[in-house]
């Protein structure tokens, strides 16, 4: 299959970033949006299109179970009407009873885009103030500054532990010359998505674009790596230590004492690669690791950090080919689950999870996420941040909200009469997307009368822009009001920010 990267600016179609499902093992939304009790609707107009694991949020959803939802935001500029989408994911978990997390990413937008604290202190504000007026509620709702959140940095230690430099060099591109701040601030990103989850573990989502989908996988191998054992899946790498060995041989005597007729054992890579066979590993169990690495080579895949998890009695090809699966669909984790006893997956985890917070470890569960689109620039291409005419700000005086919509591209044809013939392309229209993401709120039916209007060839461009350029420049008039009755509260609330 061609190789899909993670940066879809340049793409908008839905089948652009159906390649990067299959490559990444992303779930399409559609799949699993009949288990959310009541869709946002970015999830029914499929702006929210992808998701890893959403399933352990909508459940506990549906269950009035606890769940959190997290995101952060960057403040290297002025919010615009792409982070709106970002902070209604938020509000929208918030309002359906999640715990919601909003974070300033000061110490990133510091050490990675290089922007003074002058700077960031005014942009944070800006963000924090927008979320605010949009409709978060800060009594309920957490927001906060990496930089000035003890337990987040606390959290980002204990994470370091548990990553090394070549990892984040693999999936960050970072080399010798990348400084250690930069490093800090990724790690530090870790601890954010892992966050809600410090006083117990709980279902959590993370609103993002696919582009943040390798900090998602990291954030969940890492929220993994620190549970330090399973019940199906005892742990073994090269990192282990004595405390995971002593957990590890715990983990046995549960497992033997629900199971009796099973004789279990363990393969502990680490002892065993390194020629020490204290935690009681087998002749047996290192002959089955010895194959497993043999086959893995054989099948071209080099276990430089093999993290085999095995708990059997006779590793069987199924489980080379888990293992080898596994490599291909994430490949930095190695690992292979084998169910030996009659336990589902959730069983187990949810039992190595208490195992693990009897033991003092955190729980973690996986941190899910949703993907949503990213919205066309105004003048066609990527909207972005540096280039003032592809977007809206939140900021922008409502006025030119409304020249900028006037000025937009269209997916409009060249004549009104051919217009009328063919009707227009509202698939590839930024005005429309306007309309679908933004300008129609919940309200379906207009979305959908204004795409049939123009697909039907009744309605034209002029005429479609002026109405937009007018939604707009109301929202922004009603958005800047809110923003400056919260201005006016701002310093009631708990929000440091000054550096
Ligand atoms: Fe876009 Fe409206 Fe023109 Fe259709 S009529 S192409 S939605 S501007």
């Amino acid at each position: 299959a061609d190789s899909v990267t993670l940066d879809p600016w340049g793409s908008s179609t839905v089948s652009d970033y159906k390649k990067l499902f299959d490559q990444f093992g992303i779930g399409t939304f559609d799949e699993i949006i009949e288990e959310v009790p009541t869709p946002h609707y970015l999830m029914r107009r499929g702006v929210i299109f992808g998701h890893r694991d959403y399933r352990d949020v909508a459940t506990a959803m549906r269950n009035d179970d606890p769940f959190a939802v997290l995101s952060g935001f960057m403040p290297t500029g002025d919010p615009h009407i792409g982070h709106k989408l970002v902070f209604d994911e938020i509000i929208w978990h918030q309002q359906q009873g999640g715990d919601a997390y909003g974070l300033i990413a000061d110490l990133e937008a510091h050490s990675a885009r290089g922007l003074s604290w002058d700077e960031i202190d005014e942009h944070a504000r800006n963000y924090i103030l927008s979320l605010l007026a949009l409709g978060f509620d800060p009594e309920e709702g957490n927001l906060y500054r990496q930089s000035t959140n003890r337990e987040v940095q606390d959290l980002a230690f204990e994470l370091g532990i548990e990553a090394n430099f070549s990892e984040l060099g693999a999936i960050y591109d970072f080399d010798g010359e990348t400084d250690v701040s930069h490093m800090q601030s990724v790690i530090t990103q870790m601890a954010d998505i892992l966050y809600p989850q410090v006083d117990g573990p709980k279902p959590t989502v993370i609103p993002v674009g696919p582009d943040q989908d390798p900090h998602v996988r990291l954030a969940r191998d890492l929220a993994a790596r620190v549970q330090y054992f399973g019940v199906t899946e005892a742990y073994a790498s090269f990192e282990t230590g004595p405390k995971e060995h002593a957990l590890v041989a715990e983990a046995h005597e549960t497992l033997s004492d629900r199971h009796p007729d099973e004789t279990v054992r363990c393969v502990d890579a680490a002892n065993h690669l390194e020629g020490k066979r204290e935690s009681g590993a087998t002749d047996d169990a290192a002959t089955t690791l010895d194959s497993t690495v043999t086959m893995l080579r054989e099948a071209g895949k080099e276990p430089l950090r093999p993290r085999v998890r095995i708990v059997d009695r006779n590793a069987t090809e199924e489980a080379f080919e888990a293992l080898i699966e596994a490599i291909d669909s994430e490949k930095r984790v190695y690992d292979a689950h084998i169910d030996t006893f009659d336990l589902t997956h959730e069983e187990a985890t949810e039992l190595a999870r208490e195992v693990a917070i009897d033991h003092g470890g955190y729980g973690f569960r996986a941190p899910t996420s949703i993907y949503h689109r990213f919205m066309t620039g105004l003048t066609g291409g990527k909207m972005s941040s540096s280039v003032p005419a592809s977007h809206i700000s939140l900021l922008d005086d409502p006025e030119d909200g409304y020249d900028k919509v006037k000025s937009a591209t269209t997916g409009g044809r060249s004549t009104a009469e051919e217009q009328r013939e063919k009707g227009g392309k509202a698939d590839e229209c930024p005005v429309y997307e306007l309309y679908a993401y933004l300008l129609s709120g919940d309200d379906d039916e207009f979305a959908t009368e204004v795409y049939e209007e123009c697909v039907g060839g009744e309605r034209l461009c002029g005429g479609c822009k002026e109405e937009a350029a007018e939604l707009m420049q109301e929202f922004l008039e009603e958005h800047q009001e809110k923003r400056e009755e919260w201005e006016a509260k701002l310093d009631d609330l708990d929000i440091d920010f000054d550096s």
